[in-house]
This record gives C-alpha cells, structure tokens and sequence, in this order.
C-alpha cells in the first residue's frame, strides 16, 4: 500500500523559496487591471516608473551603496551579463573565474574560451574556499574582470570576497560577485567589499522567480548581451516587469528588516539538524568545516547514494538536494564536489539541506528523524548495511 503524506517539510530554500505572503500582497495591484509600462510618458507609465525607481532604492538599500541597478530576468542572466559583457564585443582578453562558480558563470567563461578569451580558474581548497594570495599570480595586463561568488549554491561556503577586491583593484581590474546564495543570509556590504558588480536573484529571498538583477557599483565598461530598445540606459534593453520588480523591491526589504534575526535563528536550527545527523547515522562527515551560509547543511552518508535519497525522502514529505546526479545509469559528484577534492565515495552520498526563514524547530526534528530512517532504508537496500 502507498501511503502519501501530507505533512510535507520544504528544505530546499538554495532551489528556491516560497513567495513571501507581504511580497505577494505588494505586487498584486501591479498584476490585475493596469497597464504599467515604465517608459510611457502617461501618467500610468509614470507611475509604473516611480515604483521601478522605489525597488532600485531597496536593492542598492541591500547593498548598502550607491549603485546602478540593471534589472534581469534573474541571477543566470545578470550572470552572464557580467561576465560576456566585461569581455566586449567581440570578446578579448583575459578573464578569472573560480573554480566553484554557478554554472551561469562558468558556462559563459567556457563559451569565451571557445572564442579565444584566455580563461584562468581561481582553485579552491578542501573547503571550497579560494585563497586571495593565489589570484595575484593569474592577474595580467589584460585581465578584464574576476568573477567569484559570495556563498556557494551546494556547500555554503563564504568566499573572501572583500580581500580578493584588494588584489584584483590593486591591479585594476573589477570584481564580478554573484551573490544569489548570500544575499537572505549575510550582510552584503560587509562581506562584498568593494565588488563592481553583484548578481541578484528575486526567487532565492522570498520574491518572485524570473526576475533579477546586476548591481553596478565600479566603472566597468559592459557591452549589453540584448540589443533592441533603450530600456534601463540600453544596458538591459527590454519593458521592465513591473509587477516582478516591485516584488523584488518588497523581497528586499523584508531581507533588510528580518536577516539579522534569521541568519541567528536559522543557523542555530542547522548547527543542531547537523549533529542530531552525525548522531543518527554511522559513517557520516559533514562536507566543509569552512565559514559558510548559515542556513545549508552539506552532508556525505557514506554508501548512501544520494539520488536515491532524495527520492527516498520525497515519498517520505521531505525536500532536499543531492550532490550527485545519475546520467545515463553512471552517477555523476557535481563539479563543485569534485573542486574541493572531496572522496567520491563521500560524493555520492551527498545531501544538501537549506533552511529558510519559513523552517520552524519542529520540521528540522521532524525532517531529521526522517532523513536518518531514510538513509538507514537506502543503505540497506544497496547492501552497504544487512538486512
Ligand atoms: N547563481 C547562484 C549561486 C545560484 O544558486 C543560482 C540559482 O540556483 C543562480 C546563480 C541562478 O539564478 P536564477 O535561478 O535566478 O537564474
């Protein structure tokens, strides 16, 4: 017999996190029954453009700087924005990226290898961190931007963003950050430093999916990806979403008003999720010992394929990540496992956990119990534990 539960627990907030009820109320006026195109003339268009205007101020509020902010579609293209558009048209010179970026950075650095853009990976070490003093050695006169992310998507590792700056302005040359993952969970002024640009994605903190954005605080020539309309000053042509930036606006400032209790709470709930892990399970490591976001917890079950885990847990109401993915039968650790050199027996039993502002004490419990009675069940069934 099936059984389907209905008490379902949702940690799975680096995927995305549920639009938040205030967010939702703020856009609703934008979504029915009015026409708002910002760059109208009319009094409608205007008013659409004076909420645009109000959602720029709360994102550079997040940043706390003075900065332009170009509206995208979300962290993927103001990603690639940054670092295509820092290389020119038609694409030169020398780029660093690090070794753990999203794949919206490292794809759009592998497509301007394929066209003769020199491409140097930042490394990082067993913790997935990078280490400022190393970039210093792969700078070069034509280097034209360093891209490196604030926190990473999979194991939650802080970069030293504001130090790598120091190297990379010594030289002259600008700083990419992508800080989707960071920006529900850190002080973003303090740990970006002096970055130029900064990728932000509404989805990740409580707004709505689909729209985005990158944050120009230096002078950095960007050659715009779109061409066709003059829209936020040519750099992003395209009408901006009205509703969609207005939800964003409201996404940063419930950041702004609640983050600082969060990241405390929140951390306190994965600092104990993690150890009643380690208690409940034999054979298990945490996967990075590293300053990290405070929400994630990147667990190794060892002789515990993920995948099946995560499919173990979703019939048990439980929604997580694995670090691995099954392609054609062969399993696959992520690229981000295998840059921190992590033992691929470990790999394979990755999870990742993600907490949001939403997780209350009782599903950590109760989604702990299960995550150890579910690995118990998988690794009996591949025959790491007998029957
Ligand atoms: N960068 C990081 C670090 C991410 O985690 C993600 C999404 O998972 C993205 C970029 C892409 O953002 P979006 O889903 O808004 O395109």
């Amino acid at each position: 017999m099936l059984i389907y539960m209905t008490d379902r627990i949702y940690l799975d907030y680096n995927a995305t996190a549920p639009l938040a009820p205030e967010v939702a109320e703020a856009m609703r006026p934008w979504l029915q029954g009015r026409a708002a195109n910002p760059s109208s003339v009319h009094a409608d268009g205007r008013a659409a453009r004076a909420v645009v205007e109000q959602s720029r101020g709360e994102l550079a509020a997040l940043l706390g700087a003075d900065a332009e902010v170009v509206f995208t579609s979300g962290g993927t293209e103001a990603d690639n924005l940054a670092v295509l558009g820092a290389t020119g048209w038609p694409p030169a010179g020398h780029i660093v990226i690090s070794a753990v970026e999203h794949p919206a950075v490292a794809e759009p650095a592998q497509r301007l290898r394929q066209s003769g853009v020199d491409v140097d990976v930042l490394p990082v070490d067993a913790n997935g961190r990078a280490d400022p003093a190393a970039l210093r050695e792969l700078l070069r006169p034509d280097t034209r931007l360093v891209s490196i992310m604030a926190a990473n998507n999979e194991i939650g590792t802080l970069q030293p963003v504001a130090e790598i700056c120091e190297v990379a302005h010594a030289h002259g040359v600008p700083v990419h950050c992508d800080a989707v993952q960071a920006a529900a969970w850190c002080d973003l002024p303090q740990l970006l430093g002096a970055a130029d640009l900064v990728s932000l994605s509404a989805h990740k903190i409580g707004g709505p999916p689909g729209i985005g954005a990158l944050v120009l605080r230096g002078s950095v020539d960007l050659t715009p990806q779109l061409v066709g309309g003059g829209q936020q000053k040519g750099r992003r042509p395209g009408t901006e979403p009205t509703a969609l930036i207005v939800g964003f606006g409201a996404a940063a400032r419930r950041v702004r008003n609640r983050r600082p209790e969060e990241s405390g709470r929140v951390a306190e709930l994965a600092a104990r999720t993690a150890a009643a892990l380690l208690e409940g399970c034999p054979t298990t490591r945490l996967t990075v010992s590293a300053e990290r976001l405070p929400n994630t917890v990147h667990v190794c079950f060892r002789g515990c394929p993920g995948d099946a885990l995560v499919a173990r847990l979703d019939l048990d109401g439980v929604a997580v990540s694995a670090g691995s993915a099954c392609h054609s039968g062969v399993t696959h650790a992520s690229p981000v496992l295998g840059a921190i050199g992590l033992d691929p027996e470990d790999a394979l039993g990755a999870l990742r956990i993600s907490l949001g502002y939403d997780t209350v004490e009782q599903e950590a419990v109760e989604a702990t119990a299960r995550i150890v009675g579910a690995v118990d069940a998988v690794r009996r069934a591949v025959g790491t534990v007998s029957p």
